[in-house]
């Protein structure tokens, strides 16, 4: 049984490892401003009860959840709920995913520091963070132009310079930078778009929410094993925004 005061300390190494040698601006305004060092708070009280107690385990996630200010992803008047557990509004009908559906489907993809991965559906851009100091580099598509170019502009502002935005459907993936290692989806599908199959390398994996807007979505992951055969598996029920573009 772990104590809460030894998970505390086990919250601190992990912000110190996650934030200072990736991000400089987080670190600067945390020493800085009572704000950042309120946010700081609430993050780590986010990352313990919702993240880690609901059985997250992977340090790399946990320690990129740690460190990346959710609070500058979100609209002005959500600032005060951004470590909410729950998605916020972040206009044009989108949102921000929970922050546990973000750290589990980043678990999941069992990502490390030569991944390169895709995202279809930047929004905001928070999880393109989350995947930034885990991996070596991140492909983002987002469909709405204005969205994807105030995340561009959000993640090169907060230094995630391993994240390149591009504007488009990504149903059709992004095949100038396939093939990926791994591959999140983050607006729900009515199938597997297989374009993004296409895209996957052998031995990687895929994590896509499948399902219509009024109906019972589950959150699928997909292996591609090493002779490029793909195995499925239902992890979770969920509620997206749906993925638009291609017509189903
Ligand atoms: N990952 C985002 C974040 O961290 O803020 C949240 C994603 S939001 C739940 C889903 C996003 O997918 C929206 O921004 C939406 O515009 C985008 N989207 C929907 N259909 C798309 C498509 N065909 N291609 C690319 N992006 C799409």
């Amino acid at each position: 049984m772990v104590s809460y005061k030894s998970l505390l300390s086990f919250l601190s190494i992990l912000i110190s490892i996650a934030i200072l040698p990736i991000h400089p601006l987080v670190s600067c305004a945390s020493a800085a401003n009572s704000d950042d060092t309120d946010f700081l708070d609430q993050r780590t009280a986010m990352v313990k009860s919702q993240i880690v107690e609901r059985g997250v385990k992977d340090t790399h996630v946990i320690g990129a959840m740690l460190s990346v200010p959710r609070h500058k992803f979100v609209p002005d008047k959500y600032i005060a709920s951004a470590y909410d557990d729950r998605p916020l509004p972040i206009g044009y009908g989108q949102t921000i995913s929970q922050p546990y559906i973000v750290a589990y489907m980043t678990e999941v993809l069992n990502l490390n520091k030569t991944s390169k991965v895709l995202e279809v559906g930047t929004g905001s851009g928070f999880q393109a963070a989350i995947l930034s100091p885990i991996v070596k580099q991140v492909y983002t598509i987002e469909i709405i132009p204005e969205l994807a170019t105030s995340a561009s502009f959000r993640l090169k502002n907060l230094g995630y310079d391993n994240v390149e935005v591009g504007i488009g459907d990504g149903y059709y993936g992004w095949n100038k930078h396939a093939p990926f290692d791994a591959i999140i989806v983050t607006a729900a599908a009515g199938h597997i778009p297989p374009p993004l199959l296409a895209q996957l390398k052998n031995n990687g994996r895929m994590v896509i929410p499948v399902g219509g807007s009024f109906m019972v979505q589950n959150l699928i992951l997909i292996n591609k094993d090493k002779e490029g055969n793909i195995t499925t598996r239902n992890l979770l029920p969920v509620r997206f925004v749906p993925l638009t573009g291609k017509p189903d």
